[in-house]
This record gives structure tokens, C-alpha cells and sequence, in this order.
């Protein structure tokens, strides 16, 4: 059967990776996913096309037959059903554009089709079969833009072709044909639904996965600052309408430029990752670690007020402070918190966001490593 050439680069880029740590895309890397994704569409075509070309033939083969058509006819169908789709699988990966290419393979297909029914003599069945199926194709692959240049293609070969054959018209169709169309009629739309499902879960899957992105910063894998802003939006309107308290901590890493001088920037952002895991810990359900920015990261906890809040101000401080990292006996890593409940005087999250800063600012004044409350 057919070696599913398409997945041996997929396969290549997935195992040049040891031990599984994310490398720093370069230039070829870029380039082979680019590539790839262009190929994705032709593959998932060429599997389409090796299916609805061998079942078409089957109607064809049926009329050809009692039409005693010659033989090059047959060898035209032999080459069609099963040369042609890996053909056009060839053209396209050899392309600098692949999903262009495929979408003049897609053209070719209908241009055959048109011949194959002058061909068949309008044979009424298998010719209303095999448009139905082009037509939805070509629809599932380019919208009413590739339908209608397919359309014209497809009346144009089969004008030529009628003509060059000298019109032939039978369209009753035999009991033999009518059963040689069925395969086509249930077995291409089924698979065809379930390419098109499958895509729709991807979609799906991907829309989560963009959606997820867009509020994690990467660095610490913590909400973002745009994330954060919003419950920060969100908690401060709940404490307005319910009188829910809320409280922010501000934590900033003391004097991690020294880490960075020190022990270099790949330690840095280790103490970054180590430090997001500590607020991870300390954060309930319902309360939003995040990194802000640099060095700088945040809890909004919510609900709690005071008590609570320096509760776990006290926990991250003194967990941030326990840290220690394998190889670097010397590294020891501090942070400044400061501790803001929401209060009733706050009439935007900036007001909040700046009261808590202040407490940080006081925190660090204080001597650093320290919890302050505003
Ligand atoms: P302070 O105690 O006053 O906070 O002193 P500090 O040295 O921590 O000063 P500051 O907070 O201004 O320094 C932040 C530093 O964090 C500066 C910047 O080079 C570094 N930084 C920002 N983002 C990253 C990052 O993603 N990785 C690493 N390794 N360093 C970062
Ligand atoms: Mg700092």
C-alpha cells in the first residue's frame, strides 16, 4: 500500500529533538514547519483522491464495459484511478507553493471528471454521482470560489469531449452500473463527513490551545499580565456590587539582576520557573498567580481579606526564600511582597494596582525579603 510519504518529514522533525527540551527555533527549523503546514492540505487531499478515483472507476468500468469501449479508453481509466492521485501527491510536494499546486490538481480532477461523462455517454447515474461528488469536494477544499472555476473546467472538457466522441447519449443506466455506483455514493461522503469532523475537532483543539497562549506567559507558564488585569477588573467589581474582599500581592525578586550578573541568564530564568512554582503552591482555586513582567509577579486572592492574605504573603516569602538549586550551593534568592485589600475609596484596578505597589515599594525600603501592607 501506499507509504504515506508525507508523514517522513513529520516524523524527522519530531525525533530531532533529544531528551525533549523545547530548542530555540532557528531558520530551517521555521522553514520545515512552514513546509509542513503547507503539505498538511495536499496529503489530506491525496488520501480523498485515491478513494473517490478508485470507487469513480467502478461506474466507469461498468458502462466502458457494455459500451465496448477500446482499449486505450481503459488504460485512460487505469491511469486515472491509480497513477494520477500519487501524480498529483508528487507535483504538489515538489512544489514551491503546494497548496497552489493541489489547488490546480483539484482543476485537473475536474477536467477528467468532465471527460469521463462524455466518455460514459451521460450515462444519467454515475454522471450525477461523480458531479456530486466533485462539486462537494471541491467545495470542502475552496468554497464557491474553486467550485465555480471546477464548474466551468468541468462543462468545457466534457463539450470537448462529447463532441471529439461524436456525441454519444445513453443515459439509462444498468442495474450492474447502478450497483457499481453505490461504493461511491456511501463510502466517499462517510469518509469525507469524517475528514470534515476530524478537522472540526482540530479547529477546536487549536482554538483552546490559541486561547490558553494568549493568557500564559511562557517564561514561568503563570497567567499573563493582560489575564490578570481582567480578574484584577473582575474582583474589584464583585467587592463594588458585593462587597466580596479581594487582596493583592506584589512580589518582586530582590536584586535578581546580581542572579542574572552572577550565575548568567539560564540560571535567572530557572529562579523565574522555581519562583512561579512556589506562587503555583500557595495560590487556592479560585485565587490568579501571574507574572507581571521581569522579575516582578503577582497573587490575586480572591476572596480574602487581611488574615488570610498575609497568611500566604508570609508563605511565599519564606518559600521563595527556602529555594535551592542543584549545582549552585551559593544561589539563595529573596523576595519583597506587598499586601493590598481592596477598599472602598479604589475606583479603578489602577488605583488598587498602585496601592499595592506602594506596599512593595515599602517592602523593599524596608530592607528587602519582607512582607509590607498597605
Ligand atoms: P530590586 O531588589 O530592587 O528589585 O533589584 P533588582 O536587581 O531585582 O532590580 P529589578 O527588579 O529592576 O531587575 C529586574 C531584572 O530582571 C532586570 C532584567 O535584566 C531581569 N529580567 C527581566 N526579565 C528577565 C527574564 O525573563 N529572564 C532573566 N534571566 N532576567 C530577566
Ligand atoms: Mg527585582
Amino acid at each position: 500500500m501506499h507509504a504515506r510519504p508525507h508523514e517522513a518529514p513529520l516524523q524527522s522533525l519530531r525525533t530531532d529533538r533529544p531528551g525533549g527540551s523545547p530548542p530555540m527555533p532557528d531558520r530551517d527549523d521555521h522553514h520545515d514547519r512552514a513546509r509542513l503546514a503547507a503539505l498538511l492540505f495536499p496529503s489530506r487531499i491525496l488520501r480523498m483522491r485515491m478513494l473517490g478515483a478508485a470507487l469513480c472507476a467502478l461506474p466507469i468500468a461498468s458502462v466502458l464495459a457494455e459500451r465496448g469501449a477500446p482499449a486505450w479508453l481503459w488504460a485512460a481509466l487505469a491511469v486515472n484511478a491509480l497513477v494520477w492521485p500519487q501524480v498529483a501527491w508528487m507535483l504538489s510536494r515538489r512544489a514551491r507553493d503546494p497548496v497552489a499546486t493541489e489547488y490546480r490538481n483539484l482543476l485537473v480532477d475536474a477536467v477528467a471528471g468532465g471527460l469521463w461523462v462524455a466518455a460514459i455517454a451521460l450515462s444519467l447515474l454515475p454522471t450525477t454521482v461523480m458531479a456530486t461528488v466533485l462539486a462537494s469536494d471541491r467545495l470542502a477544499a475552496g468554497g464557491w470560489r474553486l467550485f465555480r472555476r471546477a464548474a466551468a473546467l468541468f462543462v468545457l472538457a466534457f463539450a470537448a469531449g462529447w463532441a471529439l466522441a461524436g456525441f454519444p447519449f445513453a443515459p439509462s443506466t444498468s442495474t450492474r452500473t447502478l450497483l457499481a455506483c453505490l461504493p461511491l455514493m456511501f463510502g466517499y461522503h462517510i469518509a469525507l463527513s469524517l475528514v470534515t469532523y476530524r478537522l472540526g475537532r482540530t479547529i477546536a483543539r487549536q482554538n483552546r490551545e490559541l486561547e490558553r497562549s494568549s493568557r500564559t506567559d511562557s517564561g514561568s507558564d503563570l497567567p499573563n499580565r493582560r489575564h490578570f488585569d481582567i480578574r484584577v477588573r473582575d474582583a474589584l467589581s464583585r467587592f463594588d456590587h458585593n462587597g466580596d474582599p479581594a487582596t493583592l500581592l506584589m512580589i518582586d525578586i530582590d536584586a535578581f539582576k546580581s542572579i542574572n550578573d552572577h550565575y548568567g541568564h539560564g540560571v535567572g530564568d530557572l529562579v523565574l520557573r522555581r519562583v512561579a512554582d512556589v506562587l503555583r503552591t500557595a495560590a487556592g482555586a479560585t485565587d490568579t498567580p501571574a507574572r507581571i513582567g521581569g522579575d516582578e509577579f503577582a497573587i490575586l486572592l480572591a476572596p480574602a481579606g487581611p488574615a488570610r492574605a498575609c497568611a500566604v504573603a508570609e508563605y511565599v516569602r519564606a518559600g521563595i526564600a527556602a529555594l535551592s538549586f542543584d549545582g549552585h550551593p551559593t544561589l539563595a534568592c529573596t523576595a519583597s511582597i506587598g499586601v493590598s485589600t481592596t477598599r472602598p475609596e479604589f475606583v479603578s484596578p489602577a488605583d488598587w494596582l498602585r496601592d499595592a505597589d506602594g506596599a512593595l515599594y515599602r517592602a523593599k525600603a524596608a530592607g528587602r525579603n519582607c512582607v509590607a501592607v498597605a
